[in-house]
């Protein structure tokens, strides 16, 4: 465990700063050779963060950078939050930071070492964020520490002064005898988030790993054994999915807010996850779902890594065809790790695959947009023209579609002996395990031809670079089910509206001969109020709660200001949603397919594991049965 007092946090800052100054001794000089970070928690009211460099002696010129993004694959500028810099030798003498760009410094003078302090503003709520407050402090550290361009690799020490009191520490970091957290480099610092505050702290252990609890929440609203229980259930069934356990300790950590909540964040070591509070408290299959998600990337994306990710690149967007895989299959991955948990029944799996479905089908980008163009528009996401259905496809979501086709066009080309399972662990052996970073789509093409023994170079051709409509059928008829098409009547305002944040809602496109055109309703309209009531959070879901003939009566602004009210009826329209369905007709042979298709296991694997137990599955045939 990683806690300590807040007396004794300051107490060993103290030792530490003593010892930096008298550089007589050995033991002194290598903590000196790697560069440390104070950070002081000194204003949660004001959410002001004091940060505290000290470069050791190395070249005269030194450049200073703050990252543009992390995390997120989203260029965020955390330079906008950095007040003032200044920078002093070791013996005092003030040295001046000129900035060379918004994100990057340079200091002359440095050859006897440095020290830089800077004062940064951290208030970004979610998984991805840097947040401090009177309540606590949750912190990326890629948002608020500046890294040493000529010393990025070098090992580095962390330590969090005015602490306030009470407060405790929880980080994936390895903390040192001396009291102070240490990482190998930046990167692996970054990527270690860190909780500071009045926490609840659970631990277990599972497949001979040690696992942390962290819930940072109102203890009313969630259960820690129920989430311990459900922890225990996912670890067990992804490491032996995977047959690895890259890590010896692990971290999870948890904010459930009652507002709006981001979701979680992926690290090698650990994640954050945040749900909202009252989602949480209906059903634990949002925690299950999303942790899932998180624990998976700690083989796909932290170390089963596409090439074009390393090295980082943290001054600028990072290209990469590759998040229909690290993304999307991660998606996949996550389904079949709860069925294999006992989290999701076979039913519970179709659902969410005919939604899926459903959702892709719905974006008229799906035809002009590949899957490998969504994931080097990654970095568009934040504008809202980009996600609109005519423009853009999710590599989440045609990720995890692809994730299960490649599963079924793989047990189908190696005659059931292989699945996406052995792609996965082909690829942690051949490029994870060898420090190998793979080649974007050629690399996961060339996992999948290597376990089934077969040219897979049209699959990905057409579904990964290009953007084929999918057949789904043909996919799923081996393992007797098919897409059924339903069409369902659905409510119509006749208008799309959209909001930014805290900004109103306004209207993004108006329905061409709709009653909401004759009314006068205009694109760049703003809606001031809804049914008499103010326009906000809740309009969306007020708007959804309307049925075909209701009136609707709104009262809107235009661009140029003059307000208008308006009234018209809510209309129909036809609106097709899928559903994975079983055949008529369904053979012994696609029903034990199915079932080892569930598990994600190869079906040779599956009727191993059947016989072990003494039962074998009806009517199953280990050599060649699966052929469409
Ligand atoms: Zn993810």
């Amino acid at each position: 465990m990683n806690l300590l007092s807040g007396y004794a946090r300051r107490f060993l800052w103290l030792a530490f700063y003593v010892a930096i100054l008298a550089t007589s001794t050995t033991s002194v000089a290598q903590s000196v050779a790697a560069v440390a970070y104070t950070v002081s928690l000194s204003s949660p009211e004001l959410h002001l963060v004091n940060v505290q460099i000290i470069l050791p002696a190395g070249a005269a010129q030194r450049e200073l950078q703050l990252p543009v993004w992390n995390a997120l694959y989203q260029v965020r500028d955390f330079a906008q939050y950095v007040n003032w810099i200044r920078a002093k030798d070791r013996s005092g003498k003030p040295l001046v930071p000129q900035e060379l760009n918004s994100s990057c410094w340079r200091i002359e003078g440095a050859q006897g070492g440095a020290i830089v302090e800077y004062q940064i503003y951290v208030d970004s709520p979610g998984p991805f964020g840097a947040q401090f407050n009177p309540h606590h402090a949750f912190l990326n550290l890629a948002q608020i520490l500046m890294y040493p361009v000529d010393a990025r690799a070098a090992p580095l020490h962390l330590r969090f002064s005015q602490v306030p009191e009470g407060w405790h520490i929880a980080t994936p970091l390895a903390l040192s005898a001396g009291g102070e957290f240490t990482a190998a480099n930046y990167d692996r610092l970054v990527d270690s988030p860190v909780e500071i505050g009045n926490f609840e702290e659970s631990d277990f252990d599972e497949a001979g790993g040690h696992f942390r609890v962290i819930v940072d929440a109102d203890p009313a609203d969630y259960d820690m054994a129920k989430i311990v229980s459900a922890l225990h259930k996912i670890v067990a069934a992804a490491i032996s999915w995977m047959n690895d356990r890259p890590f010896d300790t692990y971290t999870f950590i948890y904010h459930f807010p009652h507002g709006q909540a981001g979701g979680g964040m992926e690290h090698a070591y650990s994640t954050a996850i945040e749900l909202n509070a009252d989602v949480m408290k209906q059903s634990l299959y949002p925690l299950t779902s999303v942790t899932s998600h998180e624990f998976f990337h700690l083989w796909n994306v932290k170390r089963i890594r596409p090439q074009t990710l390393e090295p980082v690149d943290y001054t600028k967007e990072n290209y990469t065809r590759a998040l229909w895989f690290s993304e999307g299959v991660t998606s996949t991955a996550e389904e079949t790790i709860q069925f294999r948990a006992g989290l999701i029944d076979e039913k519970q799996y179709f659902n969410g695959l005919g939604q899926e479905i459903t959702e892709l089908e719905h974006r008229p980008a799906h035809l002009t947009q590949s899957a490998e163009e969504s994931s080097l528009d990654a970095w568009l996401e934040g504008n809202g023209y980009y996600r609109r259905p005519e423009r853009s496809i999710s590599y989440y979501n045609k990720g995890e579609l692809l994730g299960t086709i490649l599963d079924l066009s793989v047990r189908d080309a190696s005659h059931g002996r292989a699945s996406l399972r052995e792609i996965l662990q082909w690829m942690n052996e051949n490029y994870a395990k060898k420090g190998r970073f793979f080649n974007d789509s050629e690399g996961v093409r060339e996992a999948a031809e290597a376990v089934t023994h077969s040219d897979l170079a049209a699959f990905f051709a057409k579904y990964v670079a290009g953007t084929e409509e999918i057949l789904w059928d043909d996919f799923f008829r081996p393992v007797g089910l098919r897409v059924q098409a339903i069409t369902n009547t659905m409510p119509d305002a006749g208008f799309i509206a959209s909001r930014n944040f805290d900004s109103p809602m306004t209207v993004a496109a108006v329905t061409p001969g709709s009653d909401a055109e004759h009314s006068g309703l205009q694109v760049g309209d703003t809606i001031v109020e809804l049914q008499g009531e103010t326009a906000g959070q809740e309009s969306r879901q007020e708007l959804a709660r309307l049925n075909p003939g209701d009136t609707l009566a709104v009262k809107v602004r235009s661009r140029r200001g003059a307000e208008r009210d308006l009234k018209w009826k809510i209309g129909s329209r036809q609106e097709i949603s899928y559903e994975v369905r079983d055949l008529d007709q369904v053979t012994a042979e696609q029903r034990a397919r199915r079932a080892a298709w569930l598990k994600g296991e190869a079906q040779s694997a599956t009727d191993a594991d059947a016989s072990q137990a003494g039962a074998s599955p009806t009517g199953a045939n280990p050599t060649g049965a699966n052929r469409k």
